[in-house]
């Protein structure tokens, strides 16, 4: 007997032969993101903030390899599994000491380079002699993502370290166990909302879209043509600058009026989530002359002093 299947039951077989959740490596991903963002650098307009977004990856780099944060205790973790939370909290998990660490090797890095504008060796030496009570309170400030942020040119140094601090621990984490029942708007992992989404191309993901944390890295699989934002199916529309990389779309939204971009590997393996968002910001600019307002932010965009 044949029988047809609807796209849900469809969904429901990718449930079972494709990974819902991709822990994140840190060991690789931030020379990664550092060489996708000088590739970029050399070719874009944009290069001079994109060689500084590399210089933070690959600080990143360093620093990740310099920490080795524990996971909250078991009994913690099984909690939050029973009631369906993220494991590691961006608002609320008590972080250890390690997140300043990966700070001070960061700024410690950027403040050798002589390659940028003396604004940020100048916000290096202020993060440098900040008071760890201060440290914690931007930290803290950042990770409630209201937007009411008020030390922007900090902001991408006190992000790159928590992003460092979280990839690790969600590195350690046993991902399978939290991967979502249902379509989920943020992180399983911690809770934060996604930078943008790939749409993969190896085995045994190929074809299938992932968000990718802003924070940790985590990648959860989300079915294609579905706002990323308010979870709806009708009314979704790809945009790309005419002329533009095949590579590169935005996911936009009819019903929200928000979106996201989405890489696709299967046109460029090198694509990298957060590095190929800070370098399509003309793609940014088409969609807000249209009328449309991103979803979340990318945390390495970087605004200097006023
Ligand atoms: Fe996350
Ligand atoms: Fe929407």
């Amino acid at each position: 007997m044949q029988r047809i299947l609807d796209p849900a039951q469809i969904e429901g077989l990718t449930a079972r032969s494709v990974p819902r959740l991709l822990a994140p490596d840190p060991a690789r991903l931030y020379a990664r993101r550092a060489a996708r963002l000088r590739a970029l650098a050399a070719q874009d307009s944009l290069g001079g903030y994109l060689g500084f977004a590399a210089a933070i990856a690959a600080a990143q780099h360093e620093a990740a390899a310099a920490i080795a944060p524990a996971l909250p205790d078991p009994a913690a973790l099984a909690r939050a599994r029973e009631h369906g939370m993220p494991p590691l909290p961006a608002q609320g998990l008590a972080r250890g000491a390690e997140w300043r660490a990966a700070l001070q090797c960061i700024v410690g890095e950027l403040a050798r380079s002589t390659a940028f504008p003396p604004a940020v060796a100048a916000v290096c030496a202020r993060l440098r002699d900040a008071a760890p009570a201060a440290l914690e309170a931007m930290a803290t400030r950042l990770l409630a993502a209201d937007g009411t942020d008020p030390d922007p040119a900090a902001a991408p140094f006190v992000a790159a370290a928590l992003q460092v601090y979280w990839s690790a621990l969600a590195a350690r984490l046993d991902v399978a166990a939290f991967a979502p029942t249902a379509p989920s708007a943020t992180c399983p992992a911690c809770g934060s909302a996604p930078v943008a989404s790939i749409v993969k191309s190896a085995a045994p993901s190929s074809g299938y879209r992932y968000l990718h944390c802003a924070l940790c890295a985590t990648e959860w699989h989300r079915v294609r043509v579905e706002c990323t934002a308010c979870g709806a199916t009708q009314g979704v529309a790809y945009q790309s600058i005419e002329g533009g990389p095949a590579a590169i779309r935005a996911e936009s939204c009819d019903g929200c009026r928000r979106y996201r971009k989405i890489f696709y590997a299967e046109h460029d393996p090198e694509v990298e989530p957060l590095a190929d968002d800070l370098a399509s910001i003309a793609l940014d600019l088409l969609l807000a002359d249209a009328g449309f307002a991103r979803a979340s932010a990318n945390p390495l965009l970087w605004q200097p002093p006023g």
